[in-house]
């Protein structure tokens, strides 16, 4: 099977994707390297309602359309692991199963999930990290969900359809995610908020069975739940790009709007990329731009 490609896609989430259906119509062979699941973030977004031309869509319908878009195209799409990516003119990209090369590598290799730290969070039942996945085992349940942006919103608007309960636990009072998400949360007559409030521990030994809960006050209490769901946001996936690229403090690509690194061959795309908004819209943005910056590179670099 053919190993050498134009451009090599890290990442399959919106960005990657996108990438590989702009480099694919510019004629350029493709290879997309996705390490969990496609679609990324966005696949375990209960709706999406801020994309462009699709008022309402699931994530996972969402990066199923994607998948499919690139794939039809002629985007040869494997579930891998990047591993390490060296040498330059061409790049060799190696993996969980192989070896590749390429002229241009697109780094898309998005965000991995935050935790809150607490002893047990990895491993108790009842602990979850994905409301669209787990979602269904606590139908009829109390539940409670941790975080304010847009993703612990719309879990707790997804859960609130599916749980008997469902409590909102906020660092704050205001939410980082979109007013028109709470005051639809705030609508519904089984979900109430705990805000100013942290989660100090999780209760129960064979699963989980409540939290205890500190206030801004001081004040302690438990809160009886079945199910925990953790939406704190996201870091940067640094594996890759540590030792391959400039990153900033926190760990994010440095890459300007055309998405060019300071390393040659190198771009970077999506939410792993500095920038000030990490939305869908502006993932794929990235997405499209990478890929015409990495075949003009291709096109230089005297890649046919
Ligand atoms: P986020 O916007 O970064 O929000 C993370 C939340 O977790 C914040 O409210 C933060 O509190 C809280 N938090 C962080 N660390 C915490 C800790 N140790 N303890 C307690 N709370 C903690 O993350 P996100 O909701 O996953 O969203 C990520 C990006 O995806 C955002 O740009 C969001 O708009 C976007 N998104 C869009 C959609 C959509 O509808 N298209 C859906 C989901 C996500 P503070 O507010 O106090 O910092």
């Amino acid at each position: 099977m053919d190993s050498y490609f134009d451009i090599i896609v890290a990442g399959g989430g919106p960005a990657g994707l996108t990438a590989a259906i702009y480099a694919r119509r510019a004629g350029r062979s493709v290879l997309v390297l996705e390490k969990e699941g496609f679609g990324g973030q966005i696949a375990s977004a209960p709706k999406v309602e801020n994309f462009p031309g699709l008022p309402a869509i699931s994530g996972a319908e969402l990066a199923d359309r994607l998948y499919g878009q690139a794939e039809a195209l002629g985007a040869r799409i494997e579930l891998e692991q990047v591993l390490e990516i060296r040498d330059g003119r061409p790049w060799t990209v190696t993996t969980d199963y192989g070896t590749y090369r390429c002229a241009a590598v697109i780094l898309a290799t998005g965000m991995r999930r935050r935790t809150l730290g607490l002893p047990g969070e990895e491993r108790l039942p009842g602990v979850s990290f994905c409301a669209v996945c787990d979602g269904a085992f606590y139908a009829g349940k109390d539940v409670a969900v941790c975080g304010g942006g847009n993703t612990a919103l719309q879990d707790a608007l997804f859960l609130a359809d599916l749980c008997r309960h469902v409590t909102l636990i906020h660092r704050r009072q205001a939410f980082r995610g979109d007013p028109i998400l709470a005051e639809a949360l705030a609508r519904r007559e089984n979900v109430s908020f705990a805000l100013d409030t942290v989660v100090t521990a999780l209760l129960g030994q064979e699963r989980l069975t409540g939290l205890a809960l500190r206030d801004a006050a001081g004040r302690e209490r438990t809160l009886a739940v079945d199910g925990l769901f953790e939406a704190v946001g996201q870091l940067p996936e640094r594996a890759l790009s540590a030792s391959l690229v400039a990153v900033d403090a926190a760990g994010f690509i440095r890459a300007g709007e055309d998405c060019r690194t300071g390393v040659p061959g190198i771009f970077a795309a999506g939410d792993c990329r500095t920038k000030e908004v990490r939305q869908l819209t502006t993932a794929c943005a990235d997405g499209a731009v990478a890929a015409l910056s990495a075949c003009r590179w291709c096109e230089a670099a005297g890649a046919d």
